[in-house]
């Protein structure tokens, strides 16, 4: 009898939990939205022209060789990796009162920050948004933290819930850690306007609260690195401290090289070295030391002008196909006549939309339509296409009528 025969089987998890019922399923005209990856018009991944030229310079240069890295990962990523979120003329990147750290992802990033937290911060209490990544909750509880939510999202105007967020982040301890998506807020894809942002930030500083940026989408979003990193700009350039978690999956496409970083920004180049030696202990005994090569991809393609600017385009390219699939969503919504307002899909930014749709009405898209999605009703506008939106079209309408 084996030892592990008390064993209980867990719940898929839920977003993953999607992609494995949609594999399951032998209907052709099944249709994944809920995998938070980018596909082609033709409904392929893609792996970006830059990433390819990157690799094969990679390949090409013999004097390479497979050492480890050092346990905060490669040093130029690093460097690029802050210049990159901060702007290259950042106060904190200037006076060296950041450290970076190469992280496993995003997800790694937010960890690593987790638990740096958890052992040097005085405040041991996260407020993340309600609703957020699914993952944020148990990340942040795995990492020692308590978690706290605050109220985000309102399912009337599909919109923000900007009063609500201001009260709940006004009343929490002094102190407390506030987890911000630094643009296209995953599931919701509704983000504060730069107003909006701009009173959060006094906020924040003038009740020492401590933030914590999650920056999954930069460049995803609108299509402008600079415009999708402009929240963490104003917050870095304000003299405060922050974390950042980047992560380069979606922007680079780079999603199972598990390429991220985590920054650390102080108030002194001296806080910011010690802050540094201390992450060593955290990182050490997770994982010893982050993998070479999708943070060599990322470095030879950020220090590079040329390759730098073709990423750009083709990282604009990626934007503007989600951003006129919300338009030909919304369009053929319109045009069927399908009851409600439907514009919050053409008002919501990145990755996903907040359909509204209930888990009633996702279940029954999924029965009759063999359409799969996250029961909350996100869908990812990149798993479309103009070839598949008629299908979707047709589900949404059975489903609200
Ligand atoms: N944070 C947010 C808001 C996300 O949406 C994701 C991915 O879906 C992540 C973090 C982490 O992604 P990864 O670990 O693949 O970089």
């Amino acid at each position: 009898n084996s030892v592990f025969a008390h064993v209980v089987r867990a719940p898929e998890d839920p977003i993953l939990g999607v992609t494995v019922a949609y594999n399951k399923d032998p209907s052709p005209a099944k249709l994944n939205l809920g995998v938070g990856a980018y596909r082609t018009e033709e409904g392929k991944p893609l792996v970006l022209n830059v990433v390819r030229k990157a690799e094969q310079l990679l390949v090409n240069d013999r004097s390479r060789v497979k050492e480890y890295l050092p346990i905060v990962g490669l040093a130029d990523f690093n460097k690029l990796s802050a210049k990159l979120i901060l702007g290259a003329d950042s106060p904190p990147i200037q006076e060296n009162r950041i450290t970076t750290a190469q992280c496993l992802s995003g997800t790694g990033s937010l960890r690593v920050g987790g638990e740096f937290l958890a052992k040097h911060y005085h405040e041991r209490t996260i407020y993340i948004p309600q609703p957020t990544w699914g993952n944020h909750t148990k990340v942040f509880t795995l990492a020692g933290l308590s978690v706290k939510s605050y109220r985000y999202y309102d399912p009337a105007t599909r919109g923000l819930n900007f009063q609500g967020l201001l009260e709940d982040l006004r009343s929490a301890p002094a102190g407390a850690i506030v987890l911000l998506h630094a643009c296209a807020h995953n599931p919701t894809g509704v983000d504060p306007t730069l107003e909006q942002w701009e009173q959060i930030r006094q906020l924040v500083r003038s009740r020492g609260l401590l933030p914590f940026f999650d920056s999954a989408y930069q460049g995803f979003a609108s299509g402008s690195l600079d415009a999708d990193a402009e929240s963490v700009r104003r917050f870095a350039a304000d003299g405060g401290e922050c974390l950042i978690a980047q992560s380069y999956a979606k922007n680079m496409g780079l999603y199972g090289e598990r390429v991220g970083a985590l920054s650390i920004v102080c108030k002194t180049a001296d806080v910011a070295s010690k802050v540094e030696s201390q992450l060593k202990l955290v990182i050490r005994p997770m994982y010893s030391n982050p993998p070479i090569h999708g943070a060599s991809i990322v470095a030879t393609i950020l220090k590079d002008r040329d390759l730098f600017n073709e990423w750009t385009i083709e990282l604009k390219a990626m934007a503007d196909r989600i951003i006129s699939m919300r338009h030909q969503l919304f369009e053929s919504l319109r045009a069927k006549g399908t009851p409600g307002d439907w514009s919050h899909i053409i008002k919501q930014i990145g990755m996903f939309t907040f359909t509204g749709l209930n888990s009633e009405q996702v279940a029954f898209m999924t029965k009759e339509y063999h359409i799969y999605m996250t029961s909350d009703g996100r869908i990812s506008m990149a798993g479309l296409s103009s070839r598949t939106v008629p299908h979707l079209t047709e589900a949404i309408h059975a489903a609200v009528t």
